[in-house]
Formats: structure tokens, sequence, C-alpha cells
């Protein structure tokens, strides 16, 4: 009745409206924990009897907070990105943040990567990536959260590096971060004490620590929301088939200049002008449409047919969905050309070609990482 509960496992406001923020609870479990009198949210509910974390996100305001109070530590920072979409992954201002506390960068999702894929030359683009979003990583390491891939190795990494201090994992919604932490979870100490250092009724922590031997702790923290993200744009079943969910075969188109190729009705690729017929090489999930037409055609073909033919999205949702918007690149060598979310597409030198996304989604070109 308008008194403010805490959860007694991470201290935060217990509320039963909002799924994804923090310290929700369903209402019968809210009634049923005053009785006994104890409240945990959902998300320490479940770390408790299931030792799992659930995602988590937090509103700009608060995750301004919370980036402040870490700035405020002597400290680790361990910062996830998922490789697919690293654009999508940037935390605003987090350069700001992080003051003089060393940033561990880790690129999650290397399992859809094909076998083909040089790490050392993924590792020094997502380095130059950070470098130009004004974070400067001390190391840059490469996970695969999800099949336990090098989860190892990067707790050694983090060992080494935290140097006695605390860890901060930090990240933007979708990234991985919780099947992370899930990881590291399984690896390390018991769930008891997992709660018992987290307990701090009436304060609101944000998170949740994972003790280490030395009295320490790695601090899962909330992640933010980048609306950035081609995620934001898809609801359930639509996001399976545009985020890549296993290793990525990639598929040879040979295209004359003046050709399209729709992916789903998601994103778009033309091979505007060159020296006649080249291959074009798509690295996205392996079950996404990709329908080849006519550039000349392919703006009343996209109209006529998103939502069926070209989907995702949904028939019933394509008049939510943002139009796609144009990027042109002329190449000077053999690129990529990144569609943030989806993919890629390798294309030769000295042509001239264009990516195309909904708005915000960012487009760009690297020199190819095969
Ligand atoms: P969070 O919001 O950052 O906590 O992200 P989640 O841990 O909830 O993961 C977001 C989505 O990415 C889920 O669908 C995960 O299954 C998927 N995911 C997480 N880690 C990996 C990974 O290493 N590889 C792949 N292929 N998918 C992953």
């Amino acid at each position: 009745d308008g008194e403010v509960v805490h959860c007694i496992g991470c201290g935060a406001k217990v509320q039963t409206t909002n799924k994804d923020a923090l310290g929700y609870t369903p209402k019968s479990a809210l009634e049923k924990g005053l009785q006994n009198g104890e409240v945990y949210c959902q998300r320490c509910f479940r770390l408790r009897h299931y030792n799992e974390i659930a995602p988590v996100s937090l509103s700009d305001d608060d995750f301004l907070k919370l980036l402040t109070s870490i700035s405020g530590t002597d400290s680790l920072i361990v910062y996830v990105v998922d490789i697919f979409d690293v654009n999508g992954s940037l935390i605003p201002g987090l350069h700001r943040f992080v003051g003089d506390n060393p940033v561990l960068l880790v690129g999650n999702k290397l399992d859809v990567l094909p076998a083909s894929i040089k790490e050392r030359k993924v590792r020094d683009w997502l380095r130059q990536r950070a470098n130009s979003a004004g974070i400067r990583p001390i190391d840059v390491e490469l996970i695969s959260a999800k099949t336990n891939f090098d989860v190892d190795h990067l707790l050694d990494q983090i060992e080494k590096y935290r140097d006695g201090k605390d860890v901060y994992v930090v990240g933007v919604t979708n990234v991985g971060k919780s099947t992370l932490i899930n990881a590291v979870i399984r690896q390390s100490t018991g769930i008891k004490e997992l709660i018992t250092t987290s307990r701090f009724p009436g304060t609101t922590l944000d998170r949740i620590d994972i003790p280490l031997n030395d009295g320490h702790s790695i601090v899962d923290t909330p992640g933010i929301i980048q609306p950035e993200q081609m995620a934001h744009h898809l609801v359930g079943k639509e996001l399976n088939l545009v985020t890549p969910q296993k290793t990525i075969k990639p598929k040879i188109y040979q295209l004359n200049p003046e050709q399209t190729l729709f992916f789903g009705g998601v994103a778009r690729f033309d091979y505007d002008s060159g020296d006649g017929k080249h291959g074009f090489t798509v690295y996205a999930e392996n079950n996404l449409y990709i329908h080849r037409t006519k550039l000349e055609n392919a703006e009343a073909f996209y109209e006529k047919h998103l939502g069926d033919l070209l989907s995702p999205p949904s028939e019933n949702r394509k008049d939510d969905f943002p139009p796609l918007e144009r990027h042109e690149f002329k190449t000077s060598q053999k690129s990529d050309v990144v569609i943030e979310g989806l993919g890629w597409v390798t294309v030769p030198s000295d042509v001239v070609v264009s990516g195309w996304a909904p708005k915000g989604v960012s487009v760009l070109i690297r020199p190819a990482m095969i």
C-alpha cells in the first residue's frame, strides 16, 4: 500500500509492473514473500534456485548513476560487446566514466564466426573500434559465452589484470553479458555465498557479487538499452531469423552491376557499379532469406513484398518497421560492408556498393576479415 519494499537479495526496490526492469517480482510472489518476511525479486529468486542470472535493464539516468559509482572505485572494468554489433554495444560516455580504471574489452559470440577468420584480425579490428569510441582497452579477449569457448582464459586474464581489485562487468543489453555471468557462476563458488555477499537490505545496489578468493568480487551490473540495435526493431522469432545463431556458412553470389540482394525485409545490399561480374560473399544467419533482384526494380519490389516474401518483419508489423537508409561505399581494396547486428558482405576492390539498414542501425566498411 505505497510502502516501499526492497529485495533482500540485491536491495532493489521491488515492483510488479515491468518484467525487464530491476526489482520485478510477480504479484503472487510478493504477497507470499511479505507473509514470510523475505521478499526476493525474480532475478534473485532465479539466482538462488536455479543458479541462473536473468538480464535486467536500467533507464539512462540510473545507468549514469551506476557508471558514476563505478568511476569512484579502484577496479578492473570488463566491458562486454557483441562482435556482430559493436556500434549497438557502445555504452554512451563509458570512456568518461571509467576514469583511470583499466578496461578489459571482451568480444562475445565468437562461435558464430566462420573458422576461416583469423582471431587476431578480429581482435585488432575490435581494438580499433574501441579506440575510435575513446576507449583504450588494456587487452581484447574473444569468447563465446554460449559455448563456453575461452571463458577459462578470460577468467585467467581477469585474475591477471585485476591485480587484487574488484571487477565490474558492464555491457548494454543483448550482448550476452548474462550468459557470460552464468558461465562464470557455474565455475565459481556456491550460490549461497553469492547471495549472502549481495545482501544489503534497503540499499539500491543494482548488482550481483560473485565472490573471489581474496575477499574481492566480480560484480554484474544491469545493462542499458542501446536503441541503435537491429534487435530493437524486431520481436521474438523475427529476431532469431536475423541474429546469427550458429556458425555462419558464407554464401557466394555472382552479381552484375545494378543488382540487389534483400536480406528478408531488414536490410539490403546493392552492387551499384564496377567492371562487370564479381563474387560477393554474404555472412549472415544461415536461415535468413536472401532475394536477388535488379536494382531498378528493387524499390517497387520492397514495397510490394515487405512482410510476405521479404520477412522479417512479419506482415502485421511491417507498418511499424522503419524505412531502410542507404549508405554508399567506394572500395579501394577487398572490403566487408558490415550491417551491424546482421552480418556483412565481402566485396572486391574498385566497386561502388550500398548497404541499407533501418535508420539508426549502423552500416560501415572495413578491410576484409577473410
Ligand atoms: P544480455 O542482455 O547482455 O544479458 O544478453 P543475454 O545473455 O540475455 O544474451 C542475449 C542473446 O544473445 C541471447 O539470445 C543469447 O542466447 C545470445 N548469446 C549470448 N551469448 C552468446 C554467444 O556467445 N554466442 C551466441 N551465438 N549467442 C549468444
